[in-house]
């Protein structure tokens, strides 16, 4: 009998253990689903930071190098788009903000050199960091955003809101343009 039950439990921890690696690629594979777009927002002293988190799928269309001049040109359109921090965010008026500046990494400009490498992955992200200098930023109460109207192919975006008042998640489907800040 002992050791019929101790077999039992074996496998419910097997089982246990199973779960929680399938829960864990899961979230992971949540990281990079097409179409939808992580977002997070950050007030700290007077700085209004945001990160983005986007396939490029969702702002490109494909997830390799270009290979034609109108693939470039796709490319350096997109990142002039997602540069554009002014154009992208506008934190409202109450906080008076200026954009300050915008930081973008991807596997698909950050090497250029290892283009075949590149071409092997299955998935390409884009990260952009976008820093905003507010003379008001604790008055800040919603962020408003051009990302559905930039780039057809987003239909969601995940955000992630921390500011002093507290943190919270906030979920947009096309067409929200608005987060809420403040708490
Ligand atoms: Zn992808």
């Amino acid at each position: 009998m002992i050791p019929k039950k101790n077999s039992r439990r074996s496998h419910a921890v097997a089982l246990v253990a199973g779960l929680m690696m399938l829960g864990a690629a899961q979230a992971h594979g949540d990281k990079h689903e097409h179409g939808v777009v992580h977002l997070d927002v950050a007030i700290e002293g007077d700085t209004l930071a945001i990160q983005l988190e986007s396939p490029l799928d969702s702002v490109l269309g494909f997830e390799r190098q270009p290979r034609t001049p109108a693939e470039r040109q796709s490319v350096e359109r997109m990142l002039a788009t997602l540069r554009g921090g002014a154009v992208l965010f506008t934190p409202d008026a109450r906080g008076q903000c200026r954009f300050e500046a915008a930081q973008l990494e991807s596997g698909l400009i950050a090497k250029p050199s290892t283009d075949s490498a590149a071409n092997k992955l299955e998935h390409l992200d884009v990260d952009v960091s976008y820093r905003f200098r507010c003379a008001a930023a604790t008055d800040l109460k919603t962020l408003s955003h051009q990302l559905f109207a930039l780039f057809p192919r987003i239909q969601r975006i995940d955000a992630q809101v921390a500011t002093p008042k507290g943190q919270s998640r906030q979920v947009l489907q096309r067409p929200a343009a608005t987060l809420t800040l403040g708490g």
